[in-house]
């Protein structure tokens, strides 16, 4: 027997028509370099849209081809993800945090014939543009000054296009529409590849209740860079539903994301846990210092992930009344992949548990598949205790890296993706990463969970941050050494944050055996702890 229904394609094409037509009134809002406000209706985003990928095509773009992006979050970004594969091109987001030795070796892996750039960032492009040569360079004219003339102005190519005309080009749900390199925070930049179908599959996975939860009355604020693994999807999702978009430009300082908070508050913000530490620092000091400058959005829910998100954090912005949703993910995820959500449970829990539970990774989301593999290589129980790498599988899921050969240390013989995470399942699913393998501190024979650590010492009062790695110890093997940010005017001596520890349930041969205050953490290019520095500034 056959079933009867259509053989559709899945297709992003479908959502921005969706938008732009259902939707048409609804408004993208971008803040300019200027900190001005430019808006646009879906119904304009869409003729751009298309008009874009009228543009490409006349310019030579062939189907398969890499568009690169190197753009902050804004409108023209918004019309790249869908306009360059309207064309049948591959959009290929550029990290404009990495160094220019760092982007020109991404673009020339994934073989990018066109750039589209933000004006404001033609001097970062000017420094790599000797690595890879783009056939074309098309400038969005972000702050208005004019385009130098020997490259092409994005504007002027939308407004000589003819978006009634176009027509999209034809795909099977299987084509790439996007390309997105890991961060390579633990090794050299790989190039991971979405599709139609995994785009879409991801985008209806993200939407559930339970998950980003998106009604047709949210405003979304992602503060995730839109060249960072798609915007963790959220762009297609709220597309899909035409919901409103207000996108801060470079403006991402928590002064700046705060003001734009009262100009357009969101009832949805995302963004890594480095953005909400600086957020709510401003915030609870604008409190006593500058009383009545700003109101978080009353019953604002803010998706975070990326790195771990400390339960400290998710307290403090839950009394301001905004509750943080973790989530956790990769690249290679698309990335959704966990989410930490009261389930049906937890109803009755207590605030403390419903804290505990809101600072781990979550449960895994339905079409992925997810094991913890022990290092005896057989499933690790559901005890919340014993530890294990996770593994995944599911069509929005990599099995391979672009243009290189699927080898053992990042994929399984049977088909599962080694994602490189240390992680627990407690027996409600509840997935708790404790380390990325290559961060683990195994003392004595025994881990540390340096993740714990570091959400317990931020717990305290004096601890703005603390990221804690791994000292070679000629006795233990391995000691943690926690290096810690003072909060402004306040310190603790060793011992009474060792007392701190010792108070929250670790053992004795858990507790750091060194404190080093630091200025600031550094961090990787996405805002997470670059634990391979600090492992470079203090060796032992
Ligand atoms: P890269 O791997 O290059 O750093 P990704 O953005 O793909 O770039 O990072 C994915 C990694 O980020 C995960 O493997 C995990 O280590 C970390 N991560 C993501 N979300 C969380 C989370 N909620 N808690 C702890 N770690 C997280």
């Amino acid at each position: 027997m056959k079933s009867t229904m259509m053989d559709q394609p899945l297709s992003i094409n479908h959502l921005l028509e969706r938008a732009g037509t259902i939707f048409a009134s609804n408004e993208v809002v971008s803040r300019l370099p200027d900190k001005s406000l430019r808006r646009h209706s879906y119904g304009e985003i869409r003729r751009r849209t298309r008009a874009l990928g009228d543009a490409l095509r006349t310019l030579g773009l062939r189907k398969g081809d890499r568009v690169a992006t190197l753009c902050w979050n804004h409108h023209a970004h918004l019309e790249c993800y869908f306009g360059i594969p309207a064309a049948g091109g591959v959009m290929h987001t550029l990290n404009l945090r990495l160094s220019p030795a760092e982007i020109g070796p991404i673009a020339a892996d994934a073989e990018d014939r066109f750039l589209i750039v933000d004006d404001i960032l033609l001097p970062l492009y000017r420094q790599f543009a000797d690595l890879h040569r783009f056939e074309c360079v098309i400038v969005f004219p972000f702050s208005g000054a004019p385009v130098p003339a020997d490259l092409e102005d994005y504007e002027q190519l939308l407004a000589a296009a003819d978006p009634d005309g176009f027509e999209y080009e034809p795909h099977g749900e299987n084509d790439p529409v996007s390309m997105c390199h890991t961060s390579g925070t633990t090794g050299q930049a790989k190039g991971v590849v979405y599709s139609h179908r995994s785009t879409v599959l991801h985008t209806l996975v993200g939407c559930l209740g339970d998950h980003w939860g998106f009604k047709s009355t949210d405003v979304v604020l992602p503060v995730t860079p839109m060249f960072h693994a798609n915007c963790w999807g959220v762009p297609y999702a709220a597309v899909m539903l035409g919901l409103k978009l207000v996108f801060p430009g470079p403006h991402l300082h928590p002064e700046d994301l705060l003001d734009l908070m009262q100009l357009e508050p969101p009832s949805v913000a995302l963004g890594v846990p480095t953005i909400w530490m600086g957020v709510i620092q401003a915030y609870e000091r604008a409190l006593t210092e500058q009383p009545g400058r700003w109101r978080l959005p009353a019953g604002m829910r803010s998706l975070v992930g990326g790195s771990a998100v400390p339960e400290s954090l998710i307290r403090a912005f839950d009394r301001h009344g905004v509750w943080l949703l973790q989530a956790w993910g990769m690249t290679e995820t698309s990335p959704l992949a966990t989410v930490s959500y009261p389930r049906a449970e937890l109803q009755g829990a207590d605030a403390d548990e419903r804290y505990r539970r809101a600072a781990m990774a979550g449960v895994t989301v339905p079409l992925v598949d997810l094991r913890l593999r022990t290092d005896e290589g057989g499933d690790a129980p559901r005890d919340g205790q014993t530890l294990g790498e996770i593994q995944v599988r599911g069509p929005f899921i990599t099995g391979s890296y672009h243009g290189l050969p699927v080898t053992e240390d990042k994929f399984t013989d049977d088909g599962w993706l080694r994602t490189g995470d240390v992680a627990t399942m407690d027996e409600l699913g509840f997935v708790r990463i404790t380390d990325r393998t290559k961060d683990l501190i195994k003392s004595g024979g025994e881990w540390i969970s340096s993740v714990d650590l570091e959400n317990a010492l931020m717990a305290h009062p004096a601890v703005a941050e603390a990221a804690v790695i791994a000292i070679p110890d000629a006795k233990w093997s391995e000691r943690p050494l926690a290096c810690v940010v003072w909060r402004a005017g306040v310190q603790a001596t060793p011992a009474e944050l060792s007392t701190h520890l010792l108070a929250r349930g670790f053992a004795k041969w858990q507790l750091p055996e060194r404190y080093e205050p630091i200025d600031a953490i550094p961090r990787t290019s996405t805002g997470k702890f670059w634990k391979l520095r600090l492992r470079e500034l203090f060796p032992a």
